[in-house]
């Protein structure tokens, strides 16, 4: 569910029969703050957030929100309010979990390939866990640590082996995947770290990959950890923590449906029955993306004589690469309102970048539309503005944040000089 609704035309004091976030209408944003620009929902992601704490009410896991997904300082912010920590996966990620109110002791430090000055960092600020993905990551973080002369708290995650995920580029929990170690390789690096002044081991982790929308790859991976998990305690060895990842998906369309956070809570309880571990997880898509859209305005309408007609958005692939990189779907929507049973017209939708590439969707049915009317991609909120780039010199799109009829501008967009200023001649030149 989420807040991008179109409100009647007898509303709103001639700002209805269009959609709105919220109370306050796109097409207002749009005209104030200009376009391409990306809206986000507060209440939807309160809501969010409030559907998958309510899921686990008995075993209260640490959320840790996954950074990356949208990493907005306001957006990471409106989550740790309501007690979201936050998994990170660069010292950048921590400095803005950190700057948006995440106390350390809800900070995860995951990634493959964590520098020495970014382990250090995270032993500075004292986050809660650093999530270790191999043996040379575990020595390099002991010496860090053994240098400073404090004890990392560390988990070791785990590749379990099991493919899931919308699409090759999201799946992670594959054994040929970068990700994690095996799990006879989890046990031995667990005892090591055990013996290790340096370091403490407090738990296992996992992520088996993103946009899931299937809870049996889950389970069968959440099994192998609780195994995990016995075979340690069977050792002798402390486990408690247990650290399930992120990765349920979200309905960008009608299909297919994802599991709902009640049911991914219920597979959870069952399978951790009687562990007694302190769970934790790192939702990110799930909490952000339908609490955001990409708005949009037509340049003009291209035909071709052979028929393909081209709707022509100032939006463009280095504003949301999703559909250009992972072939991703997003709902398109006219911000007017369409005329009830108003026929459909088939267009290409395309951004202005010099990329073939730069293709929103093809032959998408859309109310007629015309030059400076405005479009919405929604679900855009996760891994939209967090992988947007100032391909072909456009500036880099800014955020907006609503909260009932309010909205404030949390990131503005850059000037041409300001994107130009960061750059220097060479003397030589
Ligand atoms: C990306 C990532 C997540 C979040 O994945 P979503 O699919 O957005 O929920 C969680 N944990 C780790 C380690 C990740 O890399």
């Amino acid at each position: 569910m989420n807040h991008f609704d179109y409100r009647p035309a007898s509303i709103d004091g001639g700002e209805g029969g269009a959609m709105f976030c919220e109370g306050v209408p796109l097409a207002r944003i749009a005209a104030e703050v200009g376009t391409p620009v990306y809206v986000y929902s507060t209440a939807t992601l309160e809501r969010h957030f409030a559907v998958f704490q309510d899921a686990f009410k008995t075993a209260k896991p640490l959320i840790a929100y996954a950074v990356k997904a949208n990493p907005n300082v306001a957006v990471i912010a409106t989550l740790a309010r309501l007690g979201a920590g936050a998994d990170t996966v660069s010292e950048g990620e921590i400095r803005r979990a950190l700057k948006a109110g995440v106390p350390p002791e809800r900070i995860v430090f995951s990634g493959v390939g964590k520098t020495e000055a970014e382990l250090a960092f995270a032993l500075d600020v004292g986050v809660c866990e650093i999530n270790v993905e191999s043996e040379p990551e575990l020595q390099k973080l002991a010496a860090v640590a053994a240098a400073k002369g404090v004890r990392a708290t560390i988990a070791i995650r785990v590749n379990p082996d099991v493919g899931a995920g919308g699409h090759a580029k999201i799946s992670t929990g594959k054994a040929d995947n970068k990700f994690g170690v095996s799990f006879s390789e989890a046990e031995r690096l667990y005892a090591n770290a055990a013996n290790n002044a340096a370091l403490n081991p407090v738990g296992v982790a996992c992520h088996i990959g993103s946009q899931i929308t299937d809870l049996a790859p889950m389970e069968e991976a959440f099994l192998k950890m609780r195994g995990l998990v016995q075979r340690l305690r069977a050792e002798g060895l402390s486990v408690e923590r247990l650290d399930l990842g992120g990765g349920l998906g979200v309905p960008y369309f009608d299909a297919p449906t994802p599991p709902s956070p009640a049911a991914f809570a219920e597979m959870v309880e069952r399978v951790t029955a009687g562990l007694d571990v302190q769970l934790a997880f790192e939702p990110g898509r799930l909490l952000v993306a339908n609490a955001g859209i990409l708005l949009s305005r037509v340049i003009h309408i291209h035909e071709r004589p052979e028929g393909t007609r081209f709707l022509v958005v100032d939006a463009a692939m280095n504003d949301l690469i999703r559909p250009a990189m992972y072939e991703a779907f997003h709902d398109i929507r006219s911000v007017a309102a369409p005329a009830e049973g108003a026929a459909q017209i088939a267009y290409d939708v395309v951004g202005p970048v010099c990329e073939t590439g730069d293709t929103f969707a093809r032959s998408r049915h859309l109310p007629a539309l015309n030059a400076g009317d405005l479009v919405a991609f929604m679900t855009a909120g996760a891994y939209g503005a967090a992988m947007a780039s100032e391909y072909n010199s456009r500036p880099l799109v800014p955020e907006v944040l609503v909260s009932g009829d309010r909205y404030a501008v949390v990131r503005p967009r850059a000037s041409y000089d300001e994107m130009l200023a960061r750059e220097r001649m060479a003397d030589w030149l």
